[in-house]
């Protein structure tokens, strides 16, 4: 793009020149950011429309042009607390102030210890080691080295389908082999064994049945599985789908019996999303490996975590190298680790379960009367997250411009049109959000 060059005919103008380069200034870092900058799995030779936010109070996000939009995706699940949180901003400035960032290598400070033993007191109690990272992608391929470096003579990983762990190398090769990205890497990605999805939902009723191909697949590859990985209880972007905690039984039983260890994904479900603190809880089966992430800061900043046992760190600090070899630049970030820690107590010292209970009921209600429309194939909810799934794929850019024309902000993909709104939404702007919901599925 050549370089703007307006500067020297509206010279002289005052006020009047101020406010027509604020124009088009305003015009042209749109036109910069269609031209220049990527945006999450969008197109640069024919981009979906963006918007541009100027800031996020609450549950709200006001657009640069003024409207303020209800926000029924808290950035895809980080801020449960809503956004400019008072709390979480003086977190953050009073570590700024200290200090915002020192190497983990040699040293050590009081936000990681501090956060640390916040985590140990909310997770798995037979988890007693952490591993500070800096996304949930990377937070996964932490826990899948872990994995080998535990087993060294075991390489594989067995998961289900529709999963979805980021988008990293690793991370990519245990999502979904369809609806994921297998097709487009090809070889390229490592192989990795699948089974298929639960299909007994969440509130429905148990069979043994289903655990079958699960049960099959650890027996045939015991010998070189180093661990199975899934997201517990609540699918996510893979599918949005609910399973039966049942599952999750048969499987722990069935890691153990093989002597493969398990990871737990909850980078989406974590922080109460799902009417527990974490997924594991519906279960009460405690993985050997655990993922956090996302609402971990309350959607402040990116960072995540890793927790495993005793026994997986004994295995792999004796192994080959000693110790365990990852160690990213920003690792336990004390700006992220402060808020992280402040995040936490804010969510533990509020009354979470009963917003949460109190979302999960509305979004029942509310959405119970998408069932009958003829282009939507299932309602479903569980916590905070309510899912209207359509029978055919969903036009991404008019959805938008319908569900904005509506004061609200959800980013639907695929056949799903869904919410996990902040905890502090109020039920007048939840309703706002499900009559959008509503409105759109009747348009399907
Ligand atoms: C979002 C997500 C990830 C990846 O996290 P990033 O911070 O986007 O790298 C991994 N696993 C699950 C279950 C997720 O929802």
């Amino acid at each position: 793009m050549s370089k703007p060059t307006f500067l020297s005919p509206f010279q002289g103008f005052g006020v009047l020149r101020c406010v027509i380069l604020w124009g088009m200034n305003r015009m042209l870092s749109d036109a910069f950011d269609r031209d220049h900058l990527w945006h999450p799995y969008t197109s640069l030779l024919n981009p979906l429309p963006t918007f541009k936010v100027a800031t996020a109070e609450g549950s709200e996000i006001i657009l640069a042009d003024g409207r303020r939009l209800i926000e029924g995706m808290s950035s895809w699940w980080c801020a449960i607390h809503g956004y400019s949180h008072p709390v979480l901003v003086e977190a953050a400035t009073q570590q700024v102030r200290l200090m915002s960032h020192v190497m983990f290598g040699g040293l050590t400070h009081d936000p990681a210890i501090e956060l640390g033993k916040t985590l140990l007191a909310i997770t798995p109690p037979s988890l007693t080691k952490i591993f500070y990272a800096d996304s949930g992608s990377v937070a996964v391929e932490v826990a899948l080295k872990m994995a080998v470096q535990a087993n060294p003579a075991k390489t594989d990983f067995l998961t289900i389908r529709s999963g979805y762990h980021g988008d990293t190398w690793n991370a990519m090769s245990v999502c979904d082999p369809v609806t994921g990205m297998h097709g487009l890497f090809g070889a390229a990605l490592p192989r990795r064994f699948f089974v298929p999805a639960p299909q007994c939902t969440f509130h429905g009723v148990w069979d043994e049945a289903d655990f079958q191909p699960m049960a099959e697949a650890i027996e045939a590859h015991r010998d070189t599985l180093a661990a199975v990985i899934l997201e517990p209880i609540v699918q996510g972007a893979g599918g949005m789908r609910f399973y039966h905690p049942n599952y999750l039984k048969a499987l722990r039983r069935a890691c153990d019996a093989a002597g493969v260890l398990l990871i737990f994904d909850e980078i989406a479900t974590g922080f109460g999303r799902t009417g527990k603190l974490f997924a594991w809880e519906h279960a009460g089966v405690e993985p050997d490996i655990m993922c956090i992430g996302k609402a971990l800061t309350g959607g402040m900043m990116t960072f995540s975590a890793v927790l495993t046992s005793d026994a997986v760190a004994e295995r792999v600090c004796s192994g080959e190298a000693k110790c365990f070899m990852h160690g990213p630049t920003f690792m336990g970030n004390p700006l992220a680790c402060a808020v992280a820690k402040a995040s936490t107590d804010l969510l533990l010292t509020s009354d979470w379960q009963a917003k949460v209970l109190g979302i999960e009921r509305q979004l029942t209600d509310e959405l119970a009367r998408a069932r009958t429309l003829s282009g939507v194939a299932d309602v479903r909810v569980l916590g905070a997250i309510g899912v209207i799934e359509l029978k055919q794929p969903i036009d991404m850019a008019k959805a938008q411009a319908f569900l904005i024309e509506r004061g609200v902000w959800l980013r639907p993909f695929n056949r799903n049109l869904y919410t996990m709104p902040t905890y502090i939404i109020s039920p007048e702007q939840l309703s706002r959000i499900t009559d959008a919901m509503c409105a759109l599925a009747a348009q399907q």
